[in-house]
């Protein structure tokens, strides 16, 4: 019989992360300061970040050692298996070998703790005890109090305030971790007051959230930022993903031809893909598709463009697909696919058509979950529905064409937390929802001209 799962024991846990900035065909273009629109240093981030999170921002190193201290908070959980999904391969019918890597065992539930323990030890290193941050549904929030606790560490958290109101479990579990949350625009600080001013019944954004949690970083010495998608570091402390699954599959003596993930601001999907990217930038044959909703169609209908990534243009101008910062998608329930950037690194990886983009409805994306319940079991989150649909529909495209084809998606967390989704899913209150191209083409006419 072969495996259902393949597990590595906790000493074969990578030791270093993989830089994909090392082996891209093209330099990434430089992040540019939001007023003078000149080529930023390590200083113009040090006010906001940590500085061995800086240096890893730009590094061209190809492995960046794990410290031993990270290694030892992720072991609470990883490695994290490789699954063959056996059962949906069934019910398909088809000839392809579908597995998933499985990050929804961490102590959050999804794979955002890989970057926030990494962000929490170097900020702890540099003597900083208070981190502050954003988050949407709460995955994020709850994943940095999570790695805050394990380190000591106070965690503030601007929570979307339409999440606050309608997902209490993650808030339950950030303050249960010591989180201290606020919903989001909130009186607090100079940002959320403005937009408050404008429109006081705002249910909040991403955006606008960041806005709140840099300005309440940069008022206080002891206090740092951190983002938990998007940046080139977060990139990096998520390739523990890929270089799993490379060796796990190495153990079944298999390799992928489709590798596939859900993709918000980037960074679980990067984290599987950029370890086999490598691979294909010296001469494989392996494509990569990135699911995204077609409620917030940042790779499929956005430019790459340089933008700013909060609401209130207050972080640098960065080179990358996006819908514009003032673009405020609607109130889907893959709530951490809502962002309207993209990570530069996987946004150049679709412009160099190394990465193929693909929108889903969220009707079809909740079927697909229902499936995957009912012959896998896992409950998965909605973001990772979207790889799943995607997994799926090339599953059956292998059918159609009879190809034994590999294909491997990544399962970015589990949906315990979204019950209130799939009620509703079943009470089939869920309608389908397609940005309009006029708001589109709104938001991205005020992008910067540069
Ligand atoms: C946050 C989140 C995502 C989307 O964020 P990325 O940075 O694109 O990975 C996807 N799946 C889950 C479960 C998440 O929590």
């Amino acid at each position: 019989m072969s495996s259902k799962r393949v597990l590595l024991s906790e000493n074969e846990m990578p030791t270093a992360w993989y830089n994909l900035q090392a082996d891209l065909p093209k330099p990434l273009p430089p992040v540019l300061h939001p007023g003078t629109k000149q080529p930023i240093g390590p200083d113009d981030l040090a006010p906001i970040f940590a500085m061995e999170l800086i240096k890893q921002e730009v590094s061209q190193e190809r492995w960046i050692e794990i410290p031993d201290e990270v290694r030892r908070v992720l072991a609470i959980w990883r490695p994290s298996p490789l699954t063959r999904a056996t059962g949906l391969e069934k019910a398909l019918k088809t000839p392809a070998r579908i597995y998933f890597k499985d990050e929804s065992h961490s102590p959050p539930g999804s794979h955002k703790p890989n970057t926030a323990v990494a962000q929490a030890y170097y900020n702890k290193q540099q003597g900083i005890n208070r981190l502050t941050t954003e988050t949407g549904a709460g995955q994020w929030g709850s994943a940095l109090s999570f790695a805050c606790k394990m380190f000591d560490m106070e965690c503030k958290v601007y929570m979307v305030k339409v999440s606050y109101q309608q997902k209490p479990y993650r808030r339950s579990m950030m303050q249960l971790w010591g989180g201290k949350v606020t919903p989001s625009p909130s009186e607090e600080t100079e940002a959320g007051r403005r937009i408050l001013q404008a429109d006081p019944e705002c249910p909040g954004s991403l955006g606008m959230a960041i806005s709140e949690a840099v300005e309440a970083a940069v008022a206080r010495e002891d206090t740092k930022y951190t983002l938990g998608s998007v940046l080139n570091h977060v990139m990096l402390h998520q390739s523990i993903i890929g270089l799993e699954a490379e060796k796990q599959l190495k153990l079944v003596d298999d390799f992928p031809d489709v590798v596939i993930g859900c993709v918000g601001g980037g960074s679980n999907y990067a984290g599987l893909a950029f370890p086999f990217l490598r691979h294909r930038i010296a001469g494989k044959e392996i494509r990569f598709v990135g699911a995204e909703p077609h409620s917030c169609p940042t790779m499929s209908r956005g430019q790459y463009r340089y933008d700013f990534g909060d609401t209130t243009q207050l972080t640098p101008l960065i080179k990358m697909f996006t819908l514009g910062h003032s673009f405020v998608p609607p109130g889907i329930h893959a709530g951490g696919l809502r962002y309207h950037g993209m990570a530069p690194m996987v946004s150049l990886g679709v412009e160099l058509g190394l990465i193929e983009p693909i929108a889903y409805h969220q009707l079809e994306c909740f079927e697909a979950a229902q499936l995957f319940a009912a012959t896998e079991g896992i409950i998965p989150a909605p973001e990772t529905s979207h790889a799943i649909r995607s997994a799926i529909n090339e599953a059956i495209r292998c059918r159609e064409q009879n190809k034994e084809e590999c294909i491997l998606f990544n399962f970015s967390g589990h949906g315990l937390c979204d019950l209130g989704a799939y009620d509703r899913y079943l009470a089939g209150e869920l309608e389908d929802y397609a940005y309009p191209q006029a708001k589109i083409e709104a938001a991205i006419a005020e992008l910067p001209d540069l």
